[in-house]
């Protein structure tokens, strides 16, 4: 066996050498690329295909939904194939891409003529390291994140390749996976590396890519960093003494250099991050809030990020989108912020001209990106000079301005002047689009002239040899086959000189050449060659100018943003009369007149109803707030919560006038939802959220909780508010918002001191309840469910045996104790409690039939309708008897 065993394999090696070398050359070029990129579906350009062979093909065809067909390749049959038409690579590349793949694309590097082409992979893409524009969200960040885990500490670094953004932080304490988890929840990276042997489960990422464990050596990403921005210390960056968050941002450079080393050039700079200054947001509470995602759209609209998205470029939006998702808590910073935004708010025109500005920067990030990546075409390098110039009136207009904030704001915006002019003397604009301009590269100057000299005299020829040969119908003309040609009509043929050489014959004559065309051509051909490769060698030079200046560029780029994010906050709170915060270091909250943004900007019939608030310092600790559904018990809970974000990320805020005290984090729990997908019910989501706000929320945290313990048998439920409820008086101490159905929580007032109630005021008017959405003292009285299940459109008879439940309160109690003994089913209380649909039972039967018979309009009914009235009600009344008896 041990005898036979290498003999049998190196035939099956001798096989395989023999197949590949039977293989046609294009084959064997797809099979050596694969086999460098084997965890990577390559995409091998084939004419106007981008083609995926054998399991490939069947991964394109499945997650890029694209047409599985077959090719042959000579004797070895027919292998699968998926092809994907170049024009629409981004398109399909996205799908991919999106599915969670790597996508590995071999372009054509010769042209396609005798021979075999030859091809490598110029680029790999994976979800997370994606820099093209048109396969990205324009308002979004799309973020490779690295997790390393170094004793007790976690690092996390994070990079957008398509800006240049590069961050990274260290973790520590015993809530950092807590931590990580809230952090995952801000950045919703697309891709995340770890360490392949990390066993513990990490937050979700759009996809998780494991790497060799030396990706995350502390050392050698030091010194990995140390070279990348050519320094001797890293201390600037402010983690030379932090190893995790060294490893993590050590792992995304290795990462990239390995991917796609052009994205290197675009990390100019590495910012490390204190989670201290922020403030926490867990994922429940994003969502809960709806900050940048509607709950029910899935997009912005409907979320806070939708109200206050004003800005001009959509590098403002994505700046300003991730100021919603970074509330901090640094006054001096966000006194700075405040002062900026009062100064635009007082200042309509100012605002005006800064925005009529800014509509000139277009996407200076994403397009310096693909200009160091070397894909910028002469139009983009139009642009970035457009949007330098658009930065250079920024900073003009704010220095002319009186306002020493605006005027230090100018001062950081930094220069890149030389780059513009740079820019200037090599492009110019004219109606057939951006080119060189002439004086930039003389050699192409004396090549354009050149073949200028060459055109006229083409364009003269003809005229020349009219006359020459007295044909007057000659014409010099071109086609792609034959080039240049002279073309004369059939009975003029007798009359060409000696010198024409027949070269095809059409239906009305013959074409010819002659020696001086062909050397004018050939002249013109070689010219056109020098005229493209000198023109690529100037778009390489001003690459390189461009990538040598990225840096500034770049910073540029995010000074802009950051300019049209705080004009976009100031446009919000002219448009909507939002007030100036004040801010203080205290566990106040008080807000006058406060409003939600959000609801507020979606009523359109009626205005929305402001309350205020008043909690910590001298007022309660927590706040009970009862009353009917649909009064505005969420809607108050919220717009609280997203005052206090608002004011934490440096902007006006939707009230009459706010005092807040900073808070270190806010927590929501508001609104049942499952978790179906990750297996969790219900009830056991709601006690999740419940337990992390308990375990982490602190003196200076804001809670929120909306019908905590809902989920479950009344009196359990009712047990768990109470107990949560004098947890966070009693340990907690946070400031908190508790909506409740239990009304018997209300009595919570005699023994815990600091908590008040407050109810939502509605009336009951003919019937009908009329929710006034004023926040009031004391508790509620009712929850009017019925009435808002009316609303809803329950079906009277259910509605009303409901309120014949309510209106017979010993049966009513009796199903409430019932259903605490036996949540899964009433017992059925003799034949009195048997459903019947259609017609309710004793006493309530009563009722239902007194109501009917008062509806009745007897001036409108004929005698015969009566009658038939009367015979329905006697078979339902004596159905119900006979089920009785
Ligand atoms: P439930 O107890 O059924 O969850 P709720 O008391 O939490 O109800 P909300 O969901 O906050 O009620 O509000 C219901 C609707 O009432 C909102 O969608 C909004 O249209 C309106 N509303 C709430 N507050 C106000 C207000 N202050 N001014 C005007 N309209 C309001």
């Amino acid at each position: 066996m041990t005898n036979s065993a290498p003999s049998t394999e190196s035939r099956t090696r001798r096989s395989r050498m023999r197949e590949a070398e039977e293989l046609v050359p294009s084959r064997r070029q797809y099979l050596r690329l694969k086999a460098q990129y084997p965890n990577a579906i390559l995409l091998y350009r084939l004419g106007d295909f981008y083609e995926a062979f054998d399991q490939d093909a069947e991964i394109v065809a499945r997650d890029a939904r694209i047409t599985l067909t077959s090719r042959s390749f000579g004797r070895n049959g027919r292998v699968p194939m998926a092809g994907i038409p170049h024009h629409a690579l981004h398109h399909y590349l996205g799908r991919l891409l999106a599915a969670g793949h790597t996508v590995a694309i071999a372009e054509q590097l010769s042209e396609p003529g005798r021979g075999l082409v030859e091809r490598a992979v110029t680029r790999v893409l994976t979800p997370g390291t994606v820099a093209e524009a048109a396969l990205l969200p324009a308002t979004e960040n799309c973020y490779l994140a690295a997790v390393a885990f170094h004793g007790d500490r976690i690092g996390l670094a994070w990079v957008d390749v398509s800006t240049g953004e590069f961050a990274t932080m260290e973790l520590a304490g015993r809530d950092r996976m807590e931590l990580l988890a809230e952090e995952f929840a801000r950045l919703a990276p697309a891709e995340c590396l770890v360490a392949e042997t990390f066993e513990g489960s990490l937050p979700p990422a759009g996809r998780l890519t494991r790497l060799e464990p030396w990706h995350f050596d502390p050392d050698r990403a030091a010194q990995r960093l140390r070279t990348l921005f050519g320094v001797q210390s890293l201390a600037p960056f402010g983690c030379e003494h932090a190893p995790a968050a060294l490893a993590a941002a050590g792992a995304i450079v290795a990462y990239l250099e390995r991917t796609n080393p052009s994205l290197v050039s675009l990390l100019t700079s590495l910012r490390t991050e204190l989670p201290a200054y922020r403030v926490g947001l867990d994922a429940a509470t994003r969502r809960n809030l709806e900050l940048t995602r509607g709950l029910r759209t899935g997009g912005t609209r409907g979320s806070l990020l939708g109200v206050l998205d004003l800005t001009c470029t959509p590098m403002g939006a994505r700046a300003l989108r991730r100021l919603v998702s970074e509330p901090i808590r640094d006054l001096v910073e966000l006194r700075r912020r405040q002062d900026f935004v009062a100064i635009l708010v007082a200042n309509p025109e100012l605002r005006h001209r800064l925005a009529q500005i800014l509509l000139g920067a277009g996407d200076l990030e994403r397009l310096m990106s693909r200009i160091v990546q070397g894909t910028g075409s002469l139009r983009d390098f139009l642009t970035l000079r457009q949007a330098l110039a658009t930065a250079e009136a920024l900073v003009g207009t704010l220095r002319a301005t009186s306002h020493e904030p605006l005027r230090v704001f100018a001062e950081m915006a930094g220069s890149c002047n030389d780059l513009a002019t740079l820019l200037e003397r090599a492009i110019v604009e004219d109606e057939e689009g951006a080119r060189i301009r002439p004086g930039f590269c003389p050699e192409l100057d004396a090549e354009l002239a050149a073949i200028q000299e060459t055109r006229r005299f083409l364009a003269t020829l003809e005229q020349r040899e009219r006359e020459r040969t007295g044909i007057r119908s000659l014409k010099v003309g071109y086609n792609k086959v034959f080039g240049y040609y002279l073309e004369v009509t059939r009975p003029h043929l007798h009359r060409i000189p000696p010198e024409y050489v027949r070269k095809q014959t059409v239906a009305t004559g013959e074409r010819f050449i002659t020696p001086e065309l062909k050397d004018a051509e050939a002249r013109l051909l070689a010219a056109e060659a020098r005229i493209t490769a000198l023109e690529r060698s100037a778009l390489e030079r001003l690459t390189r100018e461009v990538t040598y200046r990225s840096g500034a560029v770049l910073h540029l780029a995010r000074w802009i943003a950051q300019l049209d994010a705080f004009r976009a906050l100031a446009e919000v709170a002219a448009r909507y009369g939002w007030v100036r915060p004040e801010l203080e270091e205290s566990d106040t909250l008080e807000i006058r007149g406060g409003r939600h943004p959000v609801v507020e900007a979606t009523l359109d019939d009626r205005p929305f109803v402001p309350n205020d608030c008043q909690l910590g310092g001298e007022g309660p600790q927590i706040l009970l707030v009862t009353g009917p559904n649909m009064g505005g018990k969420s809607t108050y809970l919220r717009q609280v919560a997203l005052i206090v974000l608002l004011a934490q990320i440096g902007s006006f805020v939707p009230a009459q006038r706010a005092r807040i005290g900073l808070v270190d984090r806010i927590f929501s729990r508001i609104g049942a939802h499952d978790d179906l997908p990750g297996g969790q019910s219900t009830f056991l989501v709601e006690m999740i959220e419940t337990a992390t706000i308990l375990r982490q929320a602190t003196r200076r945290s804001l809670v929120i909780l909306d019908e905590v313990g809902r989920g479950t048998a009344t009196q359990d439920g009712l047990a768990i508010a109470r107990a949560v409820l004098e947890d966070l008086h009693n340990r907690v101490a946070a400031r908190t918002l508790f909506a409740t159905h239990f009304l018997e929580l209300t009595a919570l007032t005699a023994e815990l001191p600091r908590v008040a109630n407050v109810h939502v005021a509605a009336i009951e008017r003919d019937g009908h309840v009329v929710f006034l959405y004023r926040v009031l003292p004391g508790p509620a009285d009712r929850a009017y469910g019925i009435h808002v299940a009316r609303l809803a459109g329950l079906p009277s008879w259910v509605a009303d045996r409901a309120e014949a439940f309510l209106s017979a309160p010993p049966s009513a109690v009796t199903i409430a104790q019932k259903e605490s003994e036996q949540p899964c089913v009433a017992e059925p209380q003799g034949p009195r409690q048997l459903p019947l649909p259609g017609f309710p039972d004793g006493s309530a039967a009563a009722q239902a039939l007194a109501r009917e018979l008062l509806a009745l309009d007897l001036t409108q009914l004929s005698p015969r309708q009566a009658l038939d009235w009367l015979f329905q009600q006697q078979t339902r009344l004596r159905s119900v008897t006979n089920s009785q008896e």
